[in-house]
This record gives C-alpha cells, sequence and structure tokens, in this order.
C-alpha cells in the first residue's frame, strides 16, 4: 500500500461515507462528510447511539465495507497499508487500561527501547501534565502495578484516576492525530472542561478529536460535529453552533443546567 507520513499531519477526510456493521443491518452512518485537518481540533457531539464511536472506528480503519470515501491527503485509506496508516493515531478510550501492567508500561506502549531513567522522568512529566499524584516516585512507578490484583503493592484507583493515566499516555507519545473518546466521563465536568483545556493548549500543533456526548466538555474546538442519528446535523464554532438555535444550542442549554 501507499505510505504514510508519519512525521507530519495528515488530512483526513469522510466524504458521503455510509455504513452498517452487518450486511442487512440498518446504516448506523448515513453520508458523513467530516475533515480533519493538521493541527485542527474537532469535536464529535451528540447524544449516546449517535454514531460517534463509529465513526473512530472507520476513522482507524477498523472496517473496510463503507460506502462513500475516507481519505488521507485525498487517496482512500484502502490504498495504503494499514498497520502504518494506524501507526500515526494515540488513542485514548473510556476502558483503555491494561489491567496486568505496571504504570510505566500503561503509559509508554510503544517506547521500548529508552533508559529506565528517561523513563521515570517521562511518567513523572506525564502525571503532572494531567495533575494525577499517586503518592509514589517515578521510579517506584516503574514496578507498581495499575492495581493491587497482581502485586502486594500495586495501586488502587478511583475511575477518574484510571481514567487520567490513560491521557497521561498522550504526553509521551509522539504522534501527530490524537483521539480522545469520552475518557472523561468520570471526572467532574469542570475538571474535564480544565484538562480538555490543557490538552489543546499542549498539543497545539496536533490534530485532535474529542468525542463526547458532554457538549460543555468540547466548546473550545476549532470545529464541533453535532452527530445526530448517524448523521452531522450541525457544524461550527461554539459560537457559530449557539446563534444557530438548532439542536446543539437546545442539548447545550439542557446539558449546561444539569452539569454546571
Ligand atoms: P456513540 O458513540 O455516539 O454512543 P455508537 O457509534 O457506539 O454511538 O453507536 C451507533 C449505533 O451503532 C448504535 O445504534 C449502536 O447500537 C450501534 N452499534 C455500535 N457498535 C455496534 C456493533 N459492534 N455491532 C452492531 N451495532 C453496533
Amino acid at each position: 500500500g501507499l505510505p504514510v507520513p508519519l512525521n507530519t499531519g495528515n488530512t483526513i477526510a469522510f466524504e458521503n461515507v455510509s455504513f452498517g456493521y452487518a450486511a442487512n443491518d440498518k446504516q448506523v452512518l448515513e453520508k458523513v462528510n467530516l475533515r480533519f485537518n493538521p493541527g485542527e481540533k474537532i469535536a464529535l457531539v451528540g447524544v449516546n447511539g449517535s454514531g460517534k464511536s463509529t465513526i473512530i472506528k472507520l476513522l482507524l480503519g477498523l472496517y473496510d465495507h463503507y460506502s462513500g470515501e475516507i481519505t488521507i491527503n485525498g487517496e482512500s485509506i484502502l490504498k495504503h497499508d494499514i498497520q502504518q496508516y494506524r501507526k500515526q493515531f494515540s488513542v485514548v478510550q473510556q476502558d483503555f487500561q491494561y489491567y496486568a501492567c505496571t504504570v510505566a508500561e500503561n503509559l509508554l506502549m510503544d517506547k521500548a527501547n529508552i533508559s529506565a531513567e528517561a523513563v521515570s522522568e517521562q511518567i513523572g512529566k506525564a502525571l503532572q501534565e494531567v495533575e494525577l499524584n499517586l503518592d509514589r516516585t517515578p521510579e517506584e512507578l516503574l514496578n507498581t502495578y495499575i492495581t493491587s490484583e497482581f502485586s502486594t503493592d500495586g495501586l488502587s484507583l478511583s475511575k477518574g484516576q484510571y481514567q487520567k493515566m490513560a491521557i497521561a499516555r498522550i504526553f509521551v507519545s509522539k504522534r501527530n492525530f490524537i483521539i480522545l473518546d469520552e475518557p472523561t466521563s468520570s471526572l467532574d465536568p469542570v475538571a474535564e472542561y480544565q484538562l480538555f483545556n490543557h490538552i489543546l493548549e499542549h498539543f497545539h500543533d496536533k490534530t485532535i478529536v474529542i468525542i463526547s456526548h458532554r457538549l460543555t466538555a468540547a466548546k473550545s474546538a476549532d470545529k464541533i460535529y453535532l452527530i445526530d442519528g448517524g448523521t452531522v446535523k450541525e457544524s461550527g464554532t461554539h459560537e457559530q453552533l449557539m446563534s444557530q438555535e438548532g439542536k446543539y444550542s437546545e442539548l447545550y442549554r439542557l446539558q449546561a443546567e444539569k452539569y454546571l
């Protein structure tokens, strides 16, 4: 397949993408058009079941039986080496932790050949970025399992702490395309909003896609797509969508009352 540049940003686009999981299933996505430009901060928002995670699965190249096109720099992703294509993404999902691994292994999955010293330095820095204090030194965390099931000095983390640890991984990864799929559902809305803003500022040169059913979390994105019933209902900045007085502004007002 075609090579994928891994050290620069790529433009990925969905063009009229329709998709159903199985041959005779109903379409889960219908004529979806999306564009991810290098360095852009994109949010996919919408209620549960609207199709956000399915879009991410297609973006990662997990299925090829869709109609329409998904392109990278104008060429179908299906023409590319899929393993290499995937290496441009750093993905954080709601339950993405490796429970039988140490904190170091969780944070440094794709960094097998660096010194222990460099590893503990990076761990310390990454945990600081997400404001996660585990009461252990970075050196101790090299050998600390993320649950006590696997060793006597393992950690016992809350759901929110697990999620912060999963997010910390993006601070040590050098990939150009970061996907955050509801990674902060266990944080309170204010902490979530602050962490997202920190991430958006820190990675100003990377492409970031935030998926959230909480509209408040994603309001500083460059472009927000409201996904509804498998289609892009509205798109624009938060301010544009609010002044449109459509579905986004309705949902936003409802949620702001509930969460803030
Ligand atoms: P969201 O991420 O917005 O919550 P999803 O993309 O997970 O939405 O789901 C969109 C629709 O696709 C839902 O109706 C869901 O039930 C369906 N769906 C999700 N995953 C699968 C699957 N593996 N097989 C069949 N249907 C699925």
